[in-house]
């Protein structure tokens, strides 16, 4: 028998306009659209390697800031989380803190996440530092990445990938 794949359930959470959608849909096709459906609540399945291993993904980019009984059951749903604000929105950083309560209350755990300072090259707008992103992620005990959906580095996919990392890494113990 070959190698066995490995399997993570992601959700994605942050404010409504930090760019969830926007680093979905590039992590996925590589491209840009403006523009999405800003009450698009959807679920992606995505086939990849990862260190050489076949990975089955299911993404779900959500819409709306309401912890509804629907929310709760994709919090448990979940495996881990990317965490979004946009570093051109200092209410989008100060409210991830309340979001990482939130699912360490449902997860009975400390969530595995990543957090994602995303719009980066809006960097004549920005109102929350490197090093604030980097603190909190820090008390989180999260990796931590600043990123452009609309410029669409390489992190993109890195934080992705770290995730499912951590994720299968848990799943060992
Ligand atoms: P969501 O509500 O979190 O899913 O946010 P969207 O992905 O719908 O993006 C909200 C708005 O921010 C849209 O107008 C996007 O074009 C814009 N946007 C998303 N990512 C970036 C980015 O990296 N840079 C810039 N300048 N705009 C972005
Ligand atoms: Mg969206």
């Amino acid at each position: 028998t070959g190698k066995k794949g490995s399997d993570s359930k992601i959700v994605v959470l942050g404010k409504a306009g930090v760019g969830k959608s926007a680093l979905v849909v590039r992590f996925l096709t590589r491209r840009f659209i403006w523009e999405y459906d800003p009450t698009l609540e959807c679920t992606y399945k995505h086939h990849t390697t990862i260190d050489e291993e076949s990975v089955n993904m299911e993404i779900l980019d959500t819409a709306g800031q309401e912890w509804t009984i629907q929310r709760e059951g994709h919090v448990r749903w979940a495996d881990g989380f990317v965490l979004v604000y946009a570093i051109s929105d200092r209410q989008s950083f100060e409210e991830i803190s309340n979001i990482k309560q939130n699912l360490d209350d449902i997860k009975k755990t400390n969530s595995m996440c990543v957090l994602v300072g995303n719009k980066t090259d809006l960097c004549h707008e920005r109102k929350v530092s490197y090093m604030e992103g980097q603190n909190v992620a820090t008390d989180m005990s999260c990796a931590f990445y600043e990123t452009s959906a609309s410029e669409g580095g390489e992190e993109i996919s890195e934080f992705f990938h770290e995730l499912h990392r951590e994720i299968k890494r848990r799943k060992q113990v």
